[in-house]
């Protein structure tokens, strides 16, 4: 079966106070989305702005609690996860951000910053930490050198490599990317593009690449969800997508 399996999943928040609560009770983030992610596979969801795309993230890392519906990995579902469950769950789904910059710790060097999740599980020596640091940043193409900077002292590109890393810490098994390149320069967006596919064929990692811009997934996408105000508007692979007139 496939790895990831969405079933009618529905997203309500409550609107506020006054009197918008009488007119629109609720905001339908997220409306009967059904898809399924296959083992290394890359699954894009693309969609304007507020139609939905972050809401499905957060469901399927369980930071919120579906309103109807059900995500199942493996074919369990994770809302029947016990805390450890649900913690070991979250080691193989690993996201990365829009802006790096502000999920990472300014105070933390490079080289802790990539073995944070590792140590969250296991203690490391002082040398298999800076052998898993340096690995991770090979892994990205970034010098080993760069182990003892700060997030401050790297371009965006470097950061966005650097949030790539910590990701693969844990070797996970699915990757969230969250308009991943979306704050980077059109040169710099194909170069992490081109190292996300790299890191998908060599490891087998499944990605759910999320975006605004039907652009950017389509060289990189097996099959493209469209999203439109919390639906799934339109499901195709991504060859067929394009080759629409
Ligand atoms: P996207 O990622 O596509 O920009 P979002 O999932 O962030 O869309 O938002 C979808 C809709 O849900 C938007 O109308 C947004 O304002 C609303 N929304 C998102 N998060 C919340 C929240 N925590 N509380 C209330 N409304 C929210
Ligand atoms: P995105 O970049 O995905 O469009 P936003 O910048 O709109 O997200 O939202 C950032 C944060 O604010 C998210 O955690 C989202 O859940 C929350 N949020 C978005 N819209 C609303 C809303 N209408 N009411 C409350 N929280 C919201």
């Amino acid at each position: 079966g496939p790895l990831l399996k969405v079933e009618n999943l529905t997203k309500h928040y409550p609107l506020g106070t006054g009197f918008l609560k009488k007119t629109i009770p609720v905001i339908r983030a997220v409306e009967d989305v059904s898809f399924s992610v296959e083992a290394g596979e890359t699954f894009c969801i693309v969609g304007e702005s507020g139609c939905g795309k972050s809401t499905v993230a957060r469901l399927l890392m369980r930071l919120v609690a579906p309103t109807a519906g059900r995500v199942l990995i493996d074919g369990t579902d994770i809302a029947g996860l016990r805390q450890h469950a649900l913690r070991a769950w979250r080691r193989r789904m690993q996201m990365v951000f829009q802006d790096p910059y502000s999920s990472l710790n300014p105070r933390l060097t490079t080289g802790q910053i990539i073995t944070e999740p590792v140590e969250n599980f296991e203690r490391l020596s002082r040398r298999q930490r800076q052998a898993l640091a340096a690995d991770l940043l090979r892994k990205v193409g970034m010098s080993p050198e760069m182990i003892h900077r700060l997030p401050s002292e790297l371009s965006g590109g470097q950061r966005q490599r650097l949030g790539i890393a910590r990701a693969l810490a844990l070797e996970p098994s699915l990757i969230i990317a969250d308009e991943a390149v979306s704050a980077l320069d059109v040169s710099v967006q194909a170069q992490i593009l081109n190292l996300l596919m790299d890191l998908q064929q060599q490891m087998g990692i499944a990605f759910v690449f999320i975006s605004h811009d039907l652009r950017v997934v389509e060289h990189i996408a097996h099959r493209v969800a469209v999203m439109y105000l919390g639906r799934i508007v339109e499901l195709a692979p991504c060859e067929a997508l394009f080759a629409k007139p």
